[in-house]
């Protein structure tokens, strides 16, 4: 289904322009000394846009669930004294009166919300008639659609500076991610939706600090534009999400590591190179379909075959040996096992699809 968003360039006032907009602060606000000082050593490295959730979607009950209410007024004081802007999270039409009437600056709509159109709907009614920029995580869920929908929500209320953030996807295996990238959902997102700014959120995705650099080059290296990233005057002691939260220092230096390439070909000479390399590309990926298409033609008429000789399509040892074969011919050529795996397992599965077809005929 197509796409149409009324957007209005995502500017924040007295924020650069400049790739990336960095958003920083705790997860939590837990006292209002924490948000003071956290917030005070972000804006000392010039980030202007603090975030910390006052009200926390909790996966178990009898957990901290926020502070409620009474860090807004701490939020106030970071705008008041500091010249910061504030975003916090909505869940519900009650939080968006509450953050609206206390000024918070920006909103966000978190991961658990955005999987709900009942919840997101109401917060859309809540909004009608406000001009707040509003920031809509990813669902848990890995679906863009249900991203999209929750955006076009928004953007029927009113909202027209929004902006996505990519936190990642929840999956049973968290050995490695606790919300796994899936790059290729927001950069799905953004082939649909190319105005609509992707922020990226390492620390949901990381869920823990050692991996955060490597996610936010990442997300620049795709030309997303902005980071917002879980910081903490004293990460240990944090009430939620202690083991993804920075300090004010590890941001900075997190920041500084960060190589920002040059989305935009300018030179000729680079043009001229890169346009011979992406039609040698062009010829492998006419090359690949044809073999493709001319492979699942021998599978069906293997499928034909088998259903003369009344055998079934799946023969299991066949297809461990040949996983294991192609897999080893495939690593030794600089291949990596993840990405065959995926690859034959598809091929497999189209195969297996083609024979059925004839099968069944
Ligand atoms: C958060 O930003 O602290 C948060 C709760 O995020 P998410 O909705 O991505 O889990
Ligand atoms: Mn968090």
């Amino acid at each position: 289904m197509s796409v149409k968003l009324e957007l209005e360039p995502f500017k924040l006032p007295g924020v650069s322009d400049e790739r990336p907009l960095v958003m920083a602060g705790p997860c939590s606000a837990e006292t209002e000394e924490q948000v003071m000082d956290t917030a005070e050593k972000i804006k000392n490295l010039g980030v202007n846009v603090f975030r910390a959730g006052i009200w926390k979607p909790r996966t178990r009950p009898n957990t901290f669930e926020g502070v409620g209410k009474e860090g807004l007024h701490w939020l106030k004081r970071v705008q008041a004294e500091l010249g910061m802007l504030t975003a916090t999270e909505v869940a519900n039409s009650n939080h968006v009166f509450k953050a609206l009437k206390y000024g918070v600056d920006i909103l966000w709509i978190g991961a658990r919300t955005t999987a709900n159109p009942f919840a997101v709907q109401e917060i859309a009614d809540a909004l009608e008639g406000t001009d707040i920029p509003v920031l809509v995580k990813n669902p848990i869920n890995p679906d863009v659609e249900l991203w999209i929908g929750a955006l076009e929500r928004i953007n029927q209320a009113g909202i027209k500076k929004l902006a996505a953030i990519h936190r990642g996807f929840s999956s049973y295996d968290k050995s490695f991610y606790r919300n796994a990238p899936q790059w290729q959902i927001p950069i799905e997102l953004k082939r649909r939706i190319p105005e609509l700014p992707i922020i990226v959120d390492p620390s949901h995705i990381c869920g823990n600090r050692d991996l955060l650099f490597e996610i936010s080059q990442k997300g620049m290296d795709l030309n997303f534009e902005g980071l917002i990233i879980e910081t903490h005057n004293n990460p240990e002691k944090a009430i939620s999400d202690a083991a993804q939260q920075l300090t004010p220092n590890a941001l900075k230096e997190l920041l500084d590591r960060l190589v920002l390439r040059n989305p935009n070909v300018e030179n000729t000479m680079t043009l001229h190179t890169l346009d011979e390399l992406r039609h040698e590309i062009d010829k492998y990926d006419t090359q690949l379909l044809q073999i493709l298409a001319s492979r699942m033609e021998v599978a069906e008429k293997i499928g034909r075959y088998k259903k003369e000789n009344n055998l079934t399509i799946l023969q299991s040892g066949r297809w461990d040996e040949l996983l294991q074969e192609r897999t080893k011919k495939a690593t030794g050529k600089g291949l990596s096992e993840e990405f065959i795996l995926k690859v034959l397992r598809a091929i497999h599965q189209e195969s297996i699809n083609r024979q059925e077809k004839v099968m069944n005929e």
